[in-house]
């Protein structure tokens, strides 16, 4: 493995550990300029990345270097101007061996145009009766733009391949007619290009430039809650494009109904089209998902490991992705993986349920998926937007946990057992009968265990 390709690996896995607009800030025009004993230097174009690097990245790339080739054990960053631009893309896109293509970089292959990932179709997008109401719905919004269901609202937790699905819709409708104009916009830039065009008083400018737009995806657009300015421009854009039977396509990480700080207007467009949820692929599931991505890269690996991903790595399908080319990266260099190495390999990956679920996961993700902070909780406070969180809190506490009742109550402030004992009931007799509570629960429980 020469440097190039020693570097290539290192992206390959930091993908998976930052997000994707990190990764394109710190990592572009970087590469590994000499490895010597066990220092690897790395060369950065400039002292702002140098400082990133170093101070945030340093750990995990080294852990990442160590976890490939562990003789390295030290790091050093130069800065070297760069006079070729995105060194990255064009090694790699040289880099056509099929053999390779697990480290192909794809995050360089953005369509200007549109902003969309070409990796992301329907073809390698795997259905299972997790998602396959969305997959159903995301098909038929494709073959059909503006006409089917308007908006598409695709929710659910994280790296469950809601980007996945609503690419692949922008990607078919693409390639399948030039002059449809498709564009994919993270929510974040949304709503600071919104912000912008308000600061520099160019709001019309801006919507004109989304005017001509056939098929607007929008990804997270739970992060436009609270942004009041930017919900009511939204709400423009959304009702003219609309208007103009333009396919608005959005995801999210919970329905309309349970984002709290979203415009009741811009909630009842969301809900006036088709609303379908991405959930976690069972076991199986999870075996085709694996296959598939090996079909893709072209790669094998033991039936035995195989099966031992599939059953244990169960966070979500980013995460499985990243267990596999994991194990990708140290087949093609060591060739030797068994089951014993595939189980040391994946230590990271692998969590037993009450690793994941603990006090403070349920506490901090009651309080997040309520807008609430930790401590209200805990206040002594007979509001209802308080009160139902802290009965959700405590069930889960019991639920997930098997607490008793004394040690919830001993949780809350030394109250009475029997406040505990009633918060229990209630939920659970509400989770019987309101749909509305049970959806929640469910989320809430997809991210404490997905998160
Ligand atoms: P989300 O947007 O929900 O956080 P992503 O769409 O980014 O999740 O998916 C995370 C990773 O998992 C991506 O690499 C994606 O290609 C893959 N993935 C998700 N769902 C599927 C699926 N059903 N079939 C194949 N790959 C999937
Ligand atoms: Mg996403």
């Amino acid at each position: 493995m020469n440097n190039t390709e020693l570097w290539q690996s290192v992206l390959a896995q930091m993908q998976f550990h930052i997000s994707k607009a990190n990764f394109s800030t710190w990592f572009q025009n970087t590469e590994i300029i000499s490895k010597e004993n066990e220092k690897i230097t790395i060369s950065v174009p400039n002292a702002f990345s140098k400082e990133w690097l170093s101070n945030k990245y340093n750990k995990l790339i080294l852990k990442t270097l160590h976890d490939i080739d562990s003789s390295t054990k030290e790091l050093e960053f130069v800065i070297k101007p760069q006079s070729v631009k995105n060194t990255i893309p064009a090694t790699l896109l040289e880099n056509e061996k099929q053999e390779d293509a697990q480290l192909k970089f794809e995050e360089f292959k953005i369509n200007k145009e549109t902003n969309l990932n070409p990796r992301y179709t329907f073809d390698n997008f795997v259905v299972g009766s997790f998602n396959e109401l969305a997959h159903a719905a995301a098909l038929a919004v494709a073959d059909n733009p503006g006409l089917t269901y308007n908006p598409l609202f695709v929710y659910g937790g994280t790296g469950l391949g809601k980007t996945h699905l609503i690419q692949a819709v922008g990607n078919k409708i693409y390639n399948e007619s030039k002059k449809k104009r498709v564009k994919y916009i993270s929510s974040e830039k949304f709503v600071s290009g919104i912000v912008s065009a308000i600061r520099t008083n160019s709001m019309e400018a801006f919507k004109a430039s989304l005017a001509p737009i056939d098929v607007l995806i929008l990804d997270d657009i739970q992060f436009i809650a609270g942004k009041n300015k930017s919900q009511e421009e939204f709400f423009h854009v959304f009702n003219s494009l609309y208007e103009k039977n333009k396919q608005i396509i959005l995801s999210s990480d919970r329905p309309p109904n349970a984002i709290a700080e979203l415009e009741d207007r811009l909630r009842s467009r969301f809900e006036g089209g088709m609303i379908a949820d991405v959930s976690l692929p069972d076991y199986e599931t999870r075996l085709v998902i694996l296959k598939q991505k090996l079909q893709e890269k072209n790669a094998n690996l033991p039936e035995d490991v195989l099966d031992y991903i599939a059953a244990n790595v169960k966070k979500n399908i980013r995460e499985l992705e990243g267990a596999l080319n994991k194990l990708l990266v140290h087949n093609k260099i060591n060739q030797a993986l068994d089951l014993k190495k595939t189980k040391e390999l994946l230590k990271g990956f692998v969590f037993s349920p009450f690793d994941i679920a603990n006090y403070k996961k349920i506490i901090e993700t009651v309080a997040k998926f309520y807008n609430l902070e930790e401590k209200n909780l805990f206040d002594p406070t007979r509001r209802k937007e308080i009160v139902k969180p802290r009965q959700i809190a405590m069930f889960l506490l019991r639920r997930e946990l098997k607490y008793s009742f004394p040690a919830i109550a001993r949780k809350f402030g030394g109250k009475d057992h029997t406040t505990a004992i009633y918060a229990y009931k209630k939920i659970n007799q509400e989770n019987e009968e309101n749909n509305k509570l049970t959806e929640e629960l469910n989320l809430i429980k997809q991210r404490i265990y997905s998160g």
